[in-house]
């Protein structure tokens, strides 16, 4: 079977950054598995669908109307920018949404067709325990809250975005705590996945050794 580094983690632990590296690096596909999740609660945010209407939610993100060209996102026959979806309003949406097993399931065939050769590097909460299951190789990557919570708040200043870091701790624990302990598909580490904790790591060190860990 094609081959897949499954690489999940918190909120801001950097995993975007070198699931992006990573395949880069390897020559693989990349599958941001949030985007999915946050694509469907905008598409809830803009059509008024309350996101504690299970139904309507699981018809939203089963029919989304996306597909994922070089250039980009594709929503609705337009390209999308992403950049709308990084908010703080549609990552809490979205953390409350993935709590809804049927949208979960909804968006699993969606997440499996980017398995395709040479390899994929997927990268989300569940990719190990839930999605691929069989990914030889799996890693859990983790920061203390408070480097995250520093990551991303320096993130936000550097992209012009207003922010206050005592607010950007407090909304980073509350998306850990929502993530961490609902029903379904809770964030933990699959049984055999490597933990890998980038607290003192730069990007290029945490890169450097989940490829160390694919090479061996
Ligand atoms: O990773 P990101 O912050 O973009 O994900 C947004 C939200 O989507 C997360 O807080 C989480 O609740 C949900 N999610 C998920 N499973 C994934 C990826 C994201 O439940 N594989």
């Amino acid at each position: 079977p094609v081959p897949v580094i499954a690489i999940d983690g918190p909120t801001a632990s950097g995993k975007g950054s070198i699931a992006t590296a990573v395949a880069e690096a390897l020559g693989f596909v990349c599958l941001d598995s949030g985007v999915l999740y946050r694509l469907t609660a905008w598409e809830a945010l803009q059509q008024g669908v309350p996101l504690d209407d299970s139904d309507a939610l699981t018809r939203l993100a089963a029919d989304l109307p996306v597909t994922f060209a070089a250039g980009g996102i594709v929503l609705n026959g337009h390209v999308f920018d992403a950049a709308q979806l990084r908010t703080e309003a549609v990552g809490q949406a979205a953390s409350t949404i993935a709590a809804i097993p049927s949208v979960r399931e909804a968006l699993f065939a969606l997440q499996r067709s980017f398995r395709r050769a040479p390899g994929l590097v997927a990268d989300g909460r569940d990719m190990g325990t839930v999605v691929f299951p069989d990914a030889p190789l799996k890693v859990f990557l983790t920061a203390s809250a408070h480097s995250r919570a520093e990551r991303r708040y320096k993130q936000l200043i550097s992209q012009g975005i207003p922010a206050i870091l005592a607010d950007v701790f407090a909304e980073l624990e509350l998306r850990d705590a929502r993530d961490t302990q609902r029903d379904v598909a809770a964030l933990k580490p699959a049984p055999d996945a490597q933990l890998l904790d980038s607290t003192d790591l730069s990007l290029e060190q945490t890169v450097e050794a989940v490829l160390a860990l694919w090479r061996q």
